[in-house]
């Protein structure tokens, strides 16, 4: 029989005394393992404790996912510093305006990100995860259009040497199609990286199909060898869709993917920005996934999120609500 695996997202603390607290409501609430945030911050300020944090998860019997939160602005969540001392990595949008966000071809980056790498995997975490990765994209207010990355003079030389003529400032085809190979040859060399350290790799990739953040083919990343696992993250609420077609659809979509290249697979529950009163929709969305034939679901995050300002407007009732999601989907026999 199958193991379910029932994940959360943890962050907002950095006390070790805090989370030997945490770590018994975590199991409280049937959760089987820990994604543990590595921010930029973490990255700089915490490694010990991270260390820590994972070998206290490990010693309550569950095991432990380090994130890529933030690094390099690519990823989900946090702020980072990095590209104040390392402005040629900017992405340069189609309007010449640099921002803070990494070019995927960047060397120094890629480099950067190894060394967060190894520091990832010296936590003894059983997975390094990379959250959500994106190019900058942003459609226009006035029907316009789209402002995008990344078009920086490395990117440029790259594509006239591809395609055989300059890059243009539109989103044409072959741009969405570059940018793509972008992302593509990006993980390709950090999910290599890690596995030649001896560890494993989950992507996650939002749920959307269009061009806009260089994962239009999800096989595409599926197939490269060193991701052992590949998820997605069909958010709900904030959106006017229903909980059960959404989170159903992607689920099929992510198990066909995953079956197609023989890889393992988790989905993200969202319990964060939860309006009070919809809670039981993270209950829902746990037993329709599982139902589809998911079985690794983790929710976004702890306590409802508690630490942030995205938190759930009741915060211990979509724990709560977690908590009996996972305990529905993890007792089965
Ligand atoms: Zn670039």
């Amino acid at each position: 029989m199958e193991m379910m695996k029932t994940g959360i997202a943890y962050h907002g603390n950095r006390m070790v005394s805090h989370f030997r607290d945490d770590i018994r409501d975590i199991i409280a609430h049937n959760c089987t393992y820990v994604v543990h945030m590595f921010s930029e911050n973490d990255y700089m300020r915490h490694r010990q404790v991270l260390k820590d944090l994972v070998r206290i998860t490990h010693e309550h019997g569950l095991e432990a996912w380090i994130d890529s939160w933030g690094m390099g602005r690519i990823f989900a969540g946090e702020v980072s510093g990095w590209l104040n001392e390392y402005p040629d990595s900017r992405q340069v949008l189609n309007t010449g305006k640099s921002v803070g966000m990494t070019c995927l071809y960047s060397r120094d980056y890629r480099l950067a990100l190894q060394d967060w790498a190894k520091a990832a995997i010296a936590t003894e975490a059983e997975m390094v995860f990379w959250d959500e990765p994106r190019l900058y994209f942003s459609s226009s207010a006035g029907g316009g259009e789209p402002v995008w990355g990344c078009r920086c003079a490395r990117c440029q030389a790259r594509y006239r040497d591809t395609y055989g003529y300059a890059m243009p400032t539109e989103l044409t085809e072959d741009v969405m199609e570059f940018r793509h190979q972008s992302a593509l040859d990006f993980f390709r060399e950090m999910t290599d990286f890690v596995q030649a350290r001896g560890s494993r790799n989950s992507l996650c990739l939002m749920p959307s199909t269009d061009a806009r953040f260089g994962d239009r083919n999800w096989d595409d990343f599926a197939a490269l060898p060193a991701v052992d696992n590949l998820g997605t993250d069909p958010y709900w609420y904030g959106q006017s869709i229903g909980v059960q077609g959404y989170v159903a659809d992607w689920s099929r979509r992510l198990l066909e993917t995953c079956r197609r290249h023989g890889k393992d697979h988790h989905l993200w529950l969202q319990s964060f920005a939860v309006p009070a009163g919809r809670e039981v929709e993270i209950v829902m969305a746990a037993e329709t996934a599982y139902a589809a034939g998911i079985r690794n679901l983790a929710a976004w995050g702890f306590r409802g999120s508690d630490a942030n300002d995205y938190r759930a407007l009741r915060p211990e009732v979509a724990w709560q609500a977690v908590g009996e999601a996972f305990r529905r989907v993890l007792w089965r026999w």
